[in-house]
């Protein structure tokens, strides 16, 4: 399905998928309701297909933003007034949290922060309008029952929000398990390749649906034509590259374990991951990030210096492995010498030997 998603259909003539249109103009004269295309901030061709597909992925309404910032935005722009109460993951995104703090407080909107972890989130919802969710989260990949929230909320009249970023549509479905809006940043795993920023939300409703899409086209947080014709092309090889990942990722915790003291590996996948049991429900496999902590800013530069093949870079989800010190960026309750690791699609023995050469390098 994904792989076809967006495409002609089999019997239908014509390139498979046609090339990303550049327009800001298109022409349509008198009436312009009587024209599907008129000017590039209300609609795109290439967004369209993109968006069919995205669509198909998540099981609802998809609408693609600039980036995944863009598609937060928006999605607690249609819902928040002054006034009202978002209860967000105190260990979410930094950025997600410097958004509500900087802009939507000084808007007159309530912020209360619970960690992820434990589901402690339920015990602020009462007189709340919205729940955002992450899980799991970036980057300590703490995990929530979104179903279970789901189900809290509903019973205080609260709408919910969950940042897929870290699993993808592919891995874990929001929609399905009863929220109300998804969003995510198509700059990570969803796209894959390191080449674009991007990002999306998506409903199962179609009035919530026309509301992003108005909001999209009022703020200007369009996508560019490139990026959504860029982010379909990846989109096929979705499975391939997330299996993979996965797969390495397991790999990478289990041999982590060996090395790192006990209790510094974080990943989802591990038994004893305090989520563990909740992810193995809601996701289809953990994701291909994997954190751990190697005590101290000296010891973690000490490994990011000594690895060869895997490139120290921030962002995650690509073919290729990356990883940084993330306490370098701050705003995170971790170690100075916590290393968020991303798995790429490079062959796991590869990534198993650089990471062992530089772990010995930083005395572990
Ligand atoms: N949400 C999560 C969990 C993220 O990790 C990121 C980026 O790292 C974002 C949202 C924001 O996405 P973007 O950088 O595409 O704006």
């Amino acid at each position: 399905m994904i792989l076809h998603a967006g495409y002609r259909a089999p019997k239908e003539a014509g390139a498979f998928v046609d090339g990303p249109q550049f327009a800001s103009t298109f022409t349509a004269p008198g009436d312009p309701s009587r024209h599907p295309l008129t000017y590039g901030r209300f609609h795109n061709p290439t967004w369209s297909v993109w968006e069919e597909a995205l669509g198909v992925l998540e099981g609802g309404h998809a609408i693609s933003f600039a980036s995944g910032m863009a598609a937060a935005d928006a999605v607690l722009g249609v819902c928040l007034r002054p006034g009202d109460v978002v209860v967000l993951p105190a260990d979410s995104y930094y950025t997600t949290r410097l958004l509500a703090l900087n802009w939507l407080a000084a808007l007159g909107v309530q912020i209360r922060l619970a960690p992820t972890r434990d589901n402690a989130q339920a015990e602020l919802l009462e007189g709340a309008k919205l729940l955002w969710l992450e899980t799991p989260t970036n980057p300590q990949l703490e995990v929530c029952d979104i179903r279970e929230l789901v189900q809290a909320s509903r019973r205080h009249g609260v709408q919910v929000a969950v940042d897929n970023t870290t699993a993808t549509a592919y891995l874990q479905q929001p929609l399905a398990l009863g929220a109300d809006y998804v969003i995510a940043s198509d700059t990570k795993a969803l796209t894959g390749h390191g080449d674009l920023v991007l990002g999306h939300a998506a409903t199962s409703d179609p009035e919530r649906a026309t509301a992003l899409r108005t909001w999209r086209t009022q703020h200007g947080a369009i996508p560019g034509p490139m990026e959504a014709w860029l982010a379909h092309r990846s989109l096929a090889t979705l499975p391939l590259r997330l299996e993979r990942q996965c797969t390495s990722a397991q790999q990478l915790a289990a041999f982590l374990g060996t090395r790192v003291p006990r209790g510094g590996v974080h990943y989802p996948g591990l038994p004893e991951h305090p989520g563990h049991l909740i992810a193995r429900r809601q996701m289809k496999a953990f994701g291909g990030v994997v954190s751990f902590d190697l005590e101290t800013k000296g010891r973690a530069e000490a490994f990011l210096q000594a690895l060869r093949l895997v490139r120290e870079a921030t962002s995650f989800g690509g073919v290729h492995s990356t990883a940084e010190r993330r306490a370098r960026w701050g705003g995170d309750a971790i170690s100075e010498g916590f290393i968020r690791f991303s798995v790429g699609c490079e062959a796991i023995q590869d990534i198993l030997d650089d990471v062992g050469g530089a772990l010995g390098a930083a005395g572990f």
